[in-house]
């Protein structure tokens, strides 16, 4: 048996022997924006607890929600039976989906993923297309960690290790203006990156079921945001050759761009929209895959045309409970234009305070989801060296300063709930300026 001091756990996507080493954040509760740990120390809540909150921690409204759900119907399977929570959540969520009439529910944002992949194929199948086998994904794409999730997922080493046992998407270029092949020096993007997809889908069109985009900002590649009209010029081709668009907004939903979904950014209407992250709020784990009546329609008939897919705990009814009273928040309350008047303080600060900063390359805001890329010139935009780790240095020393952010490599990622106080949002950007302050010492 391990000694007392063993520590137990083994955490996601975190270095273990480094964990180890450093001091330990130990949350112990959270109220409105702010975490707070064990000795009373409140840290501001900078990255949402992992992208998911919305209206803050221990929302009364979602909490009694939460409460009477489980006193009623704790679970009950979605597995050829049924149950009110999630057929109200199902017809709740639908208007936000314009275009789309059906709801699967899972439990994570990667295995909405799978099954959006998976209807993509099989609906192809199903409707006599078998040969349309293949799926087009964006560099530097992330789609979730499960392995049909991280096969359309961008290269890097979270994907080569596991690379011989992914199938392989076509891929085409993002649009990462910051850093294009093509339009970086240019004083206007090019479309380089549309006119590729094009240039793909005639070559091959006919082998693809679907193309899948983060829509408008490609969230864990580094917050990158496309242009407006990239999303819409994406839907655009897929209509023309004949191909499905999965939209994922596990990040960009719930009000993080300041639309409730990125793709009413462009009034898009994929054929396939996922949603995860901040469908509860924030609260409990849930997740849905939500397709048109057309996609439906190809899974109706004989035992074999159903579709093979289905977690214990999809639908659960206390998560659908709490994203009932989430919804709720967002329907009577004035919640997304309160993101959107913060976001644009947010935008207004780091302008003033981060953007000017010698070891800042640029600053990417789409609402309240925002990148803001460290450089170690800002001349050659040359990345800081490795070993320097200065994105994560950033927010280690944004700790000291009471706020909680968490980088992606070189970028220092902010992605505040949408309930986040004025205060607050400057509390966040003093935190960042001490840290860019702390690595420019050296
Ligand atoms: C986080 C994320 C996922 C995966 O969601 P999990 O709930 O962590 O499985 C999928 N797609 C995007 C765009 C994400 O940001």
């Amino acid at each position: 048996m391990p000694d007392a001091d063993h520590y137990p756990l083994w955490h996601p996507f975190t270095q273990m022997a480094r964990f180890e080493r450093e001091p330990r954040l130990v949350v112990a509760r959270a109220e409105g924006n702010r975490l707070i740990d064990a000795s009373g120390a409140e840290y501001v809540d900078g990255v949402a607890s992992l992208w998911a909150n919305v209206h803050g921690h221990g929302h009364p409204h979602i909490v009694d929600a939460i409460r009477e759900q489980a006193a009623r119907l704790q679970h009950s399977t979605l597995l050829g039976i049924t149950h009110e929570p999630a057929i109200e959540l199902g017809r709740r969520l639908l208007p936000h989906f314009p275009g789309r009439s059906r709801v699967f529910f899972s439990e994570n944002g990667a295995s909405a993923v799978e099954v959006a992949l998976k209807m993509a194929l099989q609906y192809q199948a199903n409707r006599g297309q078998p040969e349309r086998r293949r799926i087009v994904a964006l560099d530097m794409a992330y789609h979730g960690d499960t392995l049909g999730a991280v096969g359309v997922g961008g290269a890097g080493p979270f994907r080569d290790v596991y690379a011989p046992f992914l199938f392989e998407p076509l891929r085409f270029p993002n649009a990462y203006r910051y850093r294009c092949a093509r339009c970086a020096a240019a004083p206007a993007c090019t479309d380089a990156c549309v006119n590729a997809l094009r240039d793909l889908l005639e070559a091959r069109g006919g082998e693809v079921a679907a193309v899948i985009v983060e829509p408008r900002v490609q969230g864990a590649g580094g917050i990158i945001v496309a242009p407006e009209g990239h999303l819409a010029a994406i839907r655009a081709l897929c209509d023309e050759f004949g191909v499905l668009l999965i939209a994922d907004e596990v990040a960009t939903g719930f009000g993080k761009t300041g639309a409730m979904f990125a793709c009413d950014l462009e009034g898009v209407t994929p054929d396939i929209a996922v949603a995860g992250k901040g469908i509860t709020g924030g609260y409990l784990p849930l997740s849905a895959t939500v397709a048109t009546e057309e996609v439906y329609r190809a899974f109706l008939g004989g035992e074999e045309r159903k579709l093979f897919h289905g977690h214990t705990y999809a639908g659960n009814p206390i998560c659908c409970a709490a994203a009932l009273a989430s919804l709720d928040l967002f329907e009577t309350t004035d919640v997304l234009a309160r993101g959107r008047a913060r976001a644009a303080l947010l935008g207004e600060l780091l302008a003033e305070r981060v953007a000017p900063h010698p070891l800042v390359g640029e600053v990417r805001r789409q609402g309240l989801m925002t990148g803001v890329e460290l450089v170690a010139d800002r001349e050659t935009r040359a990345p800081p060296p490795p070993e320097r780790e200065a994105g994560w240095r950033v927010c280690l020393a944004a700790r000291e300063r009471g706020v909680f952010i968490r980088p992606l490599g070189d970028v220092v990622v902010l992605m505040p709930p949408l309930s986040i106080e004025e205060d607050e949002v400057e509390r966040i950007v003093e935190a960042v300026v001490h840290g860019l302050d702390r690595i420019a010492r050296g």
